[in-house]
C-alpha cells in the first residue's frame, strides 16, 4: 500500500496542500537522502545546489539558532524527547533570514546500518513576524508602563512635598495626621502637634529681600529637620514660614522639651545671607496634644483639625507673650 503510487501522489498532495515538504536524513552518514525542494526553492535555490549532506544544511541554519537545532537533535536521539521539534531561521540566497518549523523522528525500525531522520519542515515565517511584533509592542508598553510609573512617583512627590524646603506640605501634613490620629487611637498613644513660626520675618524680607527670607526659611527648615525621627516624625512647612511637626507617640512633657530645643536651637543659629551678612532669627511655638486616653472618635480629620487648631492658637500666644518662646494648652511642664 504504502509504496502504491495513488498512495504517492495523495501523500505529495496533502504535503503540498499544507505548505510541508519532506526531508530525510541519514544519521550515520550524516547524508541527506531526501532534500527539501520546495523550500530551497521558495529560498531562492536552484536545483543543483550541493545540499548533499546535513552540514550543508547546518550551514544555512542562522548562527544564533544552530545551537538550538543541533541540541534539539540530540535530545531527540539520547530518547528525552518523543519527536524532534524546532523552530529556527533558514538564510535565504539573497541573505534575507526566513522562520522555519522541522519536526521529525528517527525510524528505528530502518535498516539497521543507518538511521533514518525523517520529518516535515514548512514555513512559520508569517507567525514568528507577528510574534516579534507582539513582543516589540509588549517591550514598548512595558517601558511606557515603566515612564509612566516614574512619572507618577515624581507627581506623588511634587503633590506632597514643599519645593523650597523639601519638606512635606500642608497636603501631606493633613493625610498623616488623620493617619497617626487613627493609630494613636487604636495603640492607646498619644500625639502631638507643634506649630512653629519664624518671628517678625516680613523684616527679613524688607532689609534683606525675598531671596535672602528664603534662605532663612531652609536654615529653619534644617533646623527642624535635624532634632526629629526621620522614619515616625512628620515635619511639614505650612505656610510661608510656618512649619509644622507632628509627634506620633510623643506626650505633652516631651513635646515641650522638642520645641524647647527647638526654640533654642534657632535662635543661637547664625544664618549666612551673604559673604558679609549674617544674621539671626527666632520662632514662636504652640503645642498641643491629644492624651492616650482621650474619648475615642471615628472622624480622625476633624480630630486632627482640632488638634491643629489648638497648637495654632497656642502659638498665637507665644506671639503675643512676646514671641521667641513656646505656649501650650496645658502650660508649661514641671
Ligand atoms: P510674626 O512674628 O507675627 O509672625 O510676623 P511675621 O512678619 O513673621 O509675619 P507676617 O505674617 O506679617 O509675614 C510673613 C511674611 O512672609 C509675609 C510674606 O511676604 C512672607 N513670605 C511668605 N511666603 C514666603 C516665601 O516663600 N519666601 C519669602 N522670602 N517670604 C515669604
Ligand atoms: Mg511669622
Ligand atoms: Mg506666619
Amino acid at each position: 500500500m504504502i509504496d502504491s503510487e495513488p498512495y504517492r501522489e495523495r501523500l505529495h498532495l496533502a504535503l503540498e496542500a499544507a505548505g510541508m515538504d519532506l526531508w530525510e536524513n541519514d544519521l550515520i552518514s550524516g547524508e541527506v537522502t531526501h532534500r527539501v525542494s520546495r523550500i530551497l526553492s521558495d529560498l531562492g535555490y536552484d536545483s543543483q545546489e550541493s545540499l548533499a549532506y546535513m552540514d550543508d544544511l547546518f550551514a544555512l541554519v542562522h548562527p544564533g539558532d544552530l545551537a538550538r537545532v543541533r541540541a534539539a537533535i540530540a535530545e531527540h536521539l539520547d530518547g528525552r524527547t518523543r519527536q524532534y521539534r524546532c523552530e529556527f531561521r533558514r538564510r535565504s540566497r539573497d541573505g534575507a533570514w526566513v522562520w522555519y518549523a522541522n519536526y521529525g523522528k528517527i525510524m528505528t525500525l530502518a535498516e539497521p546500518a543507518g538511521r533514518r531522520f525523517i520529518g516535515v519542515t514548512f514555513n512559520i515565517d508569517d507567525r514568528k513576524r507577528r510574534e516579534e511584533e507582539i513582543s516589540a509592542a509588549n517591550y514598548k508598553l512595558a517601558e511606557q508602563n515603566r515612564e509612566l510609573d516614574r512619572m507618577n512617583a515624581i507627581l506623588q512627590t511634587l503633590a506632597t512635598t514643599d519645593a523650597l524646603t523639601g519638606l512635606a506640605n500642608r497636603r501631606s501634613l493633613f493625610e498623616m495626621g488623620e493617619k497617626e490620629c487613627r493609630r494613636a487611637q487604636r495603640q492607646t498613644q498619644p500625639l502631638s502637634l507643634l506649630i512653629v513660626d519664624i518671628d517678625h520675618f516680613k523684616c527679613v524680607n524688607d532689609t534683606w529681600g525675598h531671596p535672602a527670607g528664603d534662605r532663612v526659611i531652609c536654615a529653619v527648615a534644617d533646623r527642624c529637620r535635624k532634632r526629629f525621627r526621620s522614619d515616625i516624625d512628620l515635619v511639614a512647612r505650612i505656610g510661608g514660614e510656618e512649619f509644622a511637626i507632628l509627634l506620633p507617640a510623643t506626650g505633652y512633657t516631651d513635646a515641650w522639651r522638642l520645641a524647647q530645643w527647638l526654640c533654642e536651637s534657632v535662635a543661637e543659629q547664625p544664618i549666612s545671607l551673604a559673604s558679609d551678612i549674617v544674621t539671626s532669627c527666632s520662632v514662636s511655638i504652640g503645642v498641643a496634644t491629644l492624651a492616650a486616653d482621650r474619648e475615642i472618635t471615628p472622624d480622625c480629620a476633624a480630630r486632627f483639625s482640632q488638634l491643629l487648631a489648638e497648637a495654632d492658637s497656642a502659638m498665637y500666644r507665644a506671639k503675643a507673650a512676646g514671641r521667641n518662646q513656646i505656649q501650650g494648652a496645658e502650660g508649661a511642664p514641671p
